[in-house]
Formats: structure tokens, C-alpha cells, sequence
């Protein structure tokens, strides 16, 4: 893989580009497509944005999202076409191909000139170009540093401004992560500048909340969570009947595990989430502990330091049952003072 410099001479006459991400794509994720869709754009590129699933209500406002074709919404041909006739494809804030699930061979078949831009550990090697690094607190950095490289900060609109910043303070949790640097303030501060309104952004966010997921938060904060103080970890399990009777939505389940993780002594937190015939498994860490090799040992999954995800495709109960027995050795094995 060759370092994206290399790549910014193609940039410089309009190409035919896509944008793709990972499924259910957060803010973060769609923030530095749609952030990148709209600096490419205004290059004289015709870009398209092409999300493996949907993403969920508190991102409709996002400028440019009206744009973006979700691969589960439309005929997988139409989208084929498209990624074949790419020149260009630019792959946001995922590392593993095999995340992208029926879109992988899509993407990796293409003919197009691929480009990584990613902040998880630990990529696929697929890419021609990458600008990859762990220490970025979101891929909407990334894109940024992007623009700055290629001296275009002056191309900076108030769209862009306000997707990049989406992304970055979600993944720092709202400037609470340590990846919460100087550099990071000094990049927002600069957004703000080109016309990112903070509050506005941040309503959107998280102040879209419905009833039904309110009182689902209750419920599962009442009833669903367990707490194993002698172990220091905490979880909450949700399954199918749970969403149905709750009618939750994409994103109702989002933040959810920070709760869990909020309790004074837990140092992981798990969210584990039946969905059809997969369970999905969210988890989170403090201090020494860490959850990316947790996942990736032991629910084919994988993240970031302190925010991992994983699945199993065991019953619910089966897996309730394994994530008990890992969790009496979680502390042993999973403590990383050095990194
Ligand atoms: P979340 O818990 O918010 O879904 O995901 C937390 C982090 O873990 C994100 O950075 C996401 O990219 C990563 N992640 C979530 N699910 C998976 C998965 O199934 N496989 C891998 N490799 N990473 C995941
Ligand atoms: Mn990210």
C-alpha cells in the first residue's frame, strides 16, 4: 500500500468517484463520506456515496445524505454497476473488507484505484493508497488532514464543516475519549471557523430521541442490566421480542452500553443484542482494559482500543452463556498497561 500522496494527481482532473463505508454506518462513518462526497464535489468530481445498510433517523439532517444509495435498499446490479465503473474508491472508517458483507466482492473486484482512509487497528491489505492511522480520533480527521494536505482548506464549506465535525464528536464522545488531543480542538476549532454551527449539530444528534426508545432506556437500565462488581464488568442483554415490543429502530440501541460503562468501578461494559439469527455484541473499556483483541478472540470482531463490536452466531442463550464464562478472566487477559 502506497501513502495517499501518491494518489492526488489523479485528483486533479474529474473522475468518476465512490464513497463506501461500513454497514449501519454511525456519524463518523457517514460524516467523512458525506464530508469527503462534498469537498470532491466541489472539485468537479461526480462522486457517489454507497452505504452497505441505512443508517439510522439522527443523521437525516446531514447536508448531501438525500445523495447516498444504501446497497439493501436497491438492486444489487445497479450497484454493481456503479463500483464497476468507478475510477476511483474511497473506503471510510473500516479496515476489514469482510465487513462490508455482500458489497466485498464488489469492492474487491472493481477496476477502480482503492483508497483507505481508516482509524481502526489492524486493515485488510486491498487498498492502492491508504491514510490510516490508530491515533486519529475519527475518520472525519482523517479527511481533514486530507484537505489540508492538498492545501484546500479554503474549499471548506459550512456542509463540510458540519459533517466532519459529526464525525468527530461522536467518536471522541463528545470530547471525552483520550484520542481527544490538541490537534482534535484545533480541528474543530478551524470547522467553526468554515461555518460549523456546534449546537445545531449536536441537537441533531442527540436530541432526537423518541418515547419509545426513552422508555426502552428505562426498561433495560431497570431490568436488563447486570452488573458483576467482583468482576467489574457490567452488561445488558436485549433480544428480538425486547425490540419488537419496544419497536425499536436503527440506532435506538446506540450509547446505550456507555451507561453500563458509566458505573463507578466497571471497567468493561457489553451491550449484547439479538438480531434475527445473529447476536450482536458492543463493547466498551476504561483504563488498562482493552476490547478490540476481546472481540476478535472470541466474537470474530474487532475495533477499536477501548470500542469493539462483534457477533456470534450462537442462539442468544448460548451466547449469554459463553460471554459469562469469558468475562471470570476478562481482567487477567485483557489488561494492557502498555498500549
Ligand atoms: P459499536 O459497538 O459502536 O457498534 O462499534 C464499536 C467499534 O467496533 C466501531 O469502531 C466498529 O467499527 C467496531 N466494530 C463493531 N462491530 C464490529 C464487527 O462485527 N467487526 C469488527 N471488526 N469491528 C466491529
Ligand atoms: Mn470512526
Amino acid at each position: 500500500m502506497k501513502p495517499i500522496q501518491e494518489v492526488f494527481e489523479e485528483l486533479d482532473h474529474p473522475r468518476k468517484i465512490v464513497i463506501t463505508t461500513h454497514p449501519n454506518p454511525d456519524a463518523d462513518a457517514l460524516g467523512s463520506s458525506l464530508g469527503l462526497y462534498h469537498w470532491l464535489t466541489g472539485r468537479g468530481h461526480e462522486v457517489q456515496v454507497i452505504t452497505p445498510t441505512g443508517y439510522p433517523d439522527f443523521l437525516d439532517w446531514m447536508p448531501g445524505q438525500e445523495t447516498v444509495i444504501c446497497f439493501d435498499e436497491n438492486k444489487a446490479s445497479t450497484v454493481e454497476t456503479i463500483i464497476k465503473e468507478a475510477e476511483l474508491l474511497f473506503c471510510l472508517d473500516f479496515s476489514s473488507t469482510h465487513r462490508l458483507k455482500q458489497m466485498e466482492a464488489m469492492v474487491l473486484n472493481s477496476p477502480a484505484i482503492k483508497v483507505l482512509i481508516d482509524h481502526h487497528l489492524d486493515p485488510d491489505d486491498f487498498a492502492d493508497y491508504q491514510l490510516w492511522d490508530t491515533k486519529a480520533a475519527a475518520t472525519a480527521e482523517l479527511i481533514f488532514d486530507l484537505i489540508i494536505m492538498m492545501n484546500s482548506q479554503e474549499e471548506i464549506t459550512a456542509d463540510i464543516a458540519n459533517c466532519l465535525y459529526a464525525g468527530i464528536m461522536t467518536d471522541t464522545g463528545s470530547f471525552k475519549h483520550p484520542s481527544t488531543t490538541s490537534k482534535v480542538h484545533k480541528i474543530v476549532a478551524s470547522l467553526i471557523e468554515y461555518g460549523c454551527d456546534v449546537s445545531r449539530v449536536s441537537r441533531a444528534i442527540y436530541d432526537t430521541n423518541t418515547v419509545s426508545r426513552l422508555r426502552f432506556l428505562g426498561y433495560v437500565l431497570l431490568e436488563k442490566l447486570t452488573v458483576r462488581e467482583d468482576l467489574g464488568i457490567a452488561y445488558i442483554v436485549v433480544s428480538d421480542e425486547e425490540s419488537n415490543r419496544f419497536q425499536l429502530k436503527s440506532g435506538d440501541t446506540e450509547g446505550i452500553v456507555n451507561f453500563a460503562l458509566s458505573i463507578q468501578g466497571i471497567i468493561m461494559a457489553t451491550i449484547i443484542i439479538e438480531k434475527g439469527d445473529e447476536v450482536k455484541l458492543s463493547f466498551r473499556s476504561v483504563g488498562d482494559y482493552v476490547v478490540n483483541t476481546f472481540a476478535g478472540d472470541n466474537f470474530s470482531g474487532g475495533g477499536h482500543k477501548y470500542a469493539s463490536g462483534g457477533a456470534s452466531e450462537l442462539s442468544l442463550k448460548e451466547t449469554i452463556i459463553k460471554y459469562e464464562n469469558l468475562i471470570e478472566t476478562y481482567k487477567e487477559h485483557y489488561c494492557s498497561p502498555s498500549t
